[in-house]
């Protein structure tokens, strides 16, 4: 991509309103705008990392075996009124259309269950996993952190459906590795933890996956051997590592980037999703939710992995993966440059080109504040080298 092309520049003029730093450097970049507090486009810059992180997160899914599908945002009344939760959730959207109530979903339990319900009438039928990337919409109170809380925000969503909670118990283990191998594949192995938290109505502890940000929301308690947590909500109740005992734990901030639950008969009971085990005796199905936010997570990386000249994207996640920046002022040798940036396509790597005729410095800021991993810098000076300057940014 030629940077001179672009549709977005840096701007200096972001809202004062925005406080965070996700928004704040997002916008600055020209990865995102505001259209209302909450509410935000996802400019090309922007869009090519979300489409990015939202790839990692379906692979991850396709290896888990969950299969894909695609429920809608805009959902009636009546199956929330069969969970009770139309009254209970308090931040979703309810709109009339005629007489008719309906609402924005903030979760889809009440539409999975009635879908999937069909389909499972043996035990042949179990296990099934399916999910899906979708938005999703929250009517939050005070939305002031960027990405990181949205009135409309993109989610991964899966759920589970098992003959027992032993095979249960199985497969949200497995999904717990995966969420850690996701989180390692964005670039944030090394500071995000598997972290036990309330359970709410289903079970004892619910568990969710925090990232270490200085300016996190949360709080954890970190046990670094075993790489867990407890959240400070529960901390009283469970003052020690589960895992090793140890009391020796780090209090941390930090960003919630996923959070997993086994729901197990509520929503199944309610929807009378039942299946015939192998002596023809009707069954319950236990079930699991797993969430993560791929817009929070996105907001959460630049929360993480930034300095005060900008953000610092890992090379997984970044929307390119090298910016070439060339200060050649004459034809031909800005000829040459096209060249060179056509060369580092060819060997198959994504290049954002900085082709445009803008002050030294503002070019070195500009791509200080977009974070882009690798930069090739190519001016009259390189050239008497004979070399070009390459600078690693952050580490893959
Ligand atoms: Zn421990």
């Amino acid at each position: 991509m030629r940077q001179s092309q672009l549709v977005t520049k840096t701007r200096k003029d972001v809202s004062q309103q925005e406080h965070s730093i996700n928004a704040q450097l997002l916008e600055r970049a020209g990865y995102i705008a505001k259209l209302m507090a909450g509410v935000f486009s996802y400019l090309p810059l922007g869009y090519r990392v979300l489409a990015k992180i939202e790839n990692i997160v379906r692979c991850s899914m396709d290896e888990l075996g969950a299969q894909e599908i695609l429920m809608p945002s805009l959902q009636p009344k009546e199956p929330w009124v069969i969970t009770g939760r139309w009254d209970e959730v308090d931040v979703m959207y309810k709109l009339k259309a005629g007489d008719r109530d309906l609402c924005l979903g903030p979760t889809h339990e009440e539409v999975v269950t009635p879908l999937i319900a069909p389909y499972i009438t043996s035990y042949k039928d179990l296990p099934r996993a399916v999910y899906q990337i979708q938005t999703k919409f929250r009517n939050e109170a005070r939305p002031k952190s960027g990405l990181l809380r949205g009135r409309e925000f993109r989610m991964k969503d899966l759920y589970s459906f098992h003959a027992n909670e032993e095979d249960l118990n199985t497969y949200y283990d497995t999904v717990k590795d995966m969420y850690i191998r996701i989180f390692e594949r964005c670039g944030l192995g090394d500071i995000t933890y598997f972290t036990y938290a309330a359970g709410g109505t289903f079970s004892k502890y619910s568990h969710e996956f925090q990232t270490i940000a200085p300016d996190g929301e949360d709080t954890i308690f970190v046990c670094s051997p075993c790489r867990v947590a407890i959240n400070h909500e529960i901390i009283e109740e469970l003052s020690a590592c589960p895992e090793c005992g140890s009391k020796e734990l780090t209090q941390q901030k930090s960003i919630e980037v996923g959070n997993i639950f086994k729901l197990m008969y509520k929503f199944s009971k309610a929807f009378n999703l039942t299946y015939r085990d192998s002596k023809d005796a009707e069954q319950n199905i236990p079930m699991g939710c797993y969430g993560l936010g791929t817009t929070r997570l996105m907001g959460a990386i630049v929360e993480a992995l930034h300095d005060e000249h900008g953000i610092m994207w890992p090379a997984s996640v970044a929307p390119y993966d090298i910016h070439l920046l060339s200060f050649f002022r004459s034809p031909d040798m800005q000829q040459k440059a096209h060249e060179l940036y056509l060369d580092i396509q060819k060997k198959g790597y994504e290049v954002l080109y900085d082709d445009r005729e803008v002050r030294t410095g503002q070019k070195f800021a500009d791509a200080d504040l977009s974070g882009i991993p690798i930069r090739i810098v190519i001016s009259v000076k390189t050239v008497e080298l004979s070399n070009v300057e390459c600078t690693l940014l952050s580490s893959p």
